[in-house]
């Protein structure tokens, strides 16, 4: 093989191959030890409403403290799960801690799940969800799931079913990172969608013209479908100013607050006496 082409090349190129290699069956190995020793947690983002400036709920975002790398990015251990068989029991983890955290707080917050599309190959998915609102307590109304254009490639009667009977529960579906898949214009209304997010790479650059135009055409496609529609990643006020002044009045991002850690939320909504929150908009830039 290689070795015919000279010493030089194939020692060389090997040895990187091989850490890349021994990198990621470590980090497998790790990440079935992280899901026997429950190193996840989930932190929380809010999202709020700027028009009502009330916080409207939560996105559960996954974190992985692993116990010599400290924090690690779902990013990078996301895909490696997917890989390695192991995100239907993290996916059913996150589901199950997302509505038993949300069902301590005030009802009228919504908590919102990220899920893989690989979670969405077991036909029973509806019924794990099910099973976690049941054991939670928690009204299937509060509960909002979001998924990416690239689950609706697999053209399967499963998603759709699985789908649909989130829809008949009267859980949200939102598209998330709306705009940077491969997805046509028509699943949206071929899915039972009720939310639009638009992804973080349109608002970072709002003085794009023809971003700017995108942002607009997403907002008027949710308003003529009876979608509503949501920001992620705001950053500054004047992304906050600009997205409102379209007529888009949800949002999401570090201007706000950056995610937290359950219990310092649980703290935070305690604080301010759990109610209707009027938790200020401007004021919770660390929230
Ligand atoms: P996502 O669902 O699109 O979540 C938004 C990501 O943007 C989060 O990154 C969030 O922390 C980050 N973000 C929020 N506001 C801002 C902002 O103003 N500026 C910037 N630069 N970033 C902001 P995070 O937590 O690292 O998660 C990355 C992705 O990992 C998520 O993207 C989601 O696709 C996936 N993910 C996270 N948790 C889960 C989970 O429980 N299950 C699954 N299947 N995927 C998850
Ligand atoms: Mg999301
Ligand atoms: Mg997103
Ligand atoms: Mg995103």
């Amino acid at each position: 093989r290689a070795k015919s082409e000279g010493r030089g090349t194939f020692r060389f190129f090997e040895p990187d191959m091989d850490a890349g290699l021994e990198a990621r069956r470590q980090l497998e190995l790790d990440l079935r030890l992280a899901v026997e020793n429950e190193e996840f947690a989930l932190f929380y983002q809010p999202f709020v409403d700027v028009e009502r400036q009330v916080v409207t709920g939560f996105e559960a975002l996954l974190r992985w403290h692993h116990p010599q790398r400290g924090l690690v990015s779902p990013a990078e251990f996301i895909p490696v799960a997917e890989d390695c068989g192991l995100m239907a029991s993290i996916g059913a983890w996150v589901l199950e801690t997302a509505c038993r955290q949300a069902a301590a707080w005030p009802s009228e917050l919504a908590v919102s799940v990220n899920l893989s599309p690989v979670q969405f190959r077991d036909p029973g998915l509806a019924d794990i969800v099910e099973a976690a609102l049941a054991r939670a307590g928690l009204a299937s109304e509060r509960l909002r799931v979001e998924v990416t254009e690239s689950l609706l490639l697999q053209h399967s009667a499963t998603v759709l079913a699985t789908l649909e009977r989130f829809r008949d529960q009267g859980i949200g579906i939102s598209m998330d990172d709306f705009g940077t898949g491969y997805s046509s214009l028509g699943y949206l209304s071929r899915f039972p969608f009720d939310k639009i997010k638009i992804d973080q790479s349109f608002v970072r650059n709002l003085d794009d013209r023809e971003n700017m135009a995108i942002i607009r055409a997403v907002i008027g496609l949710s308003r003529a479908m009876d979608l509503s529609v949501i920001a992620e990643g705001v950053e500054t006020a004047a992304q906050r100013d600009i997205l409102l002044r379209e007529g888009c009045r949800e949002m999401q991002g570090y201007f706000f607050s950056r995610p937290k850690p359950a219990d310092e939320l649980a703290r935070m909504l305690l604080s301010i006496g759990c109610g209707t929150t009027e938790a200020d908009v401007d004021m919770p830039r660390e929230m």
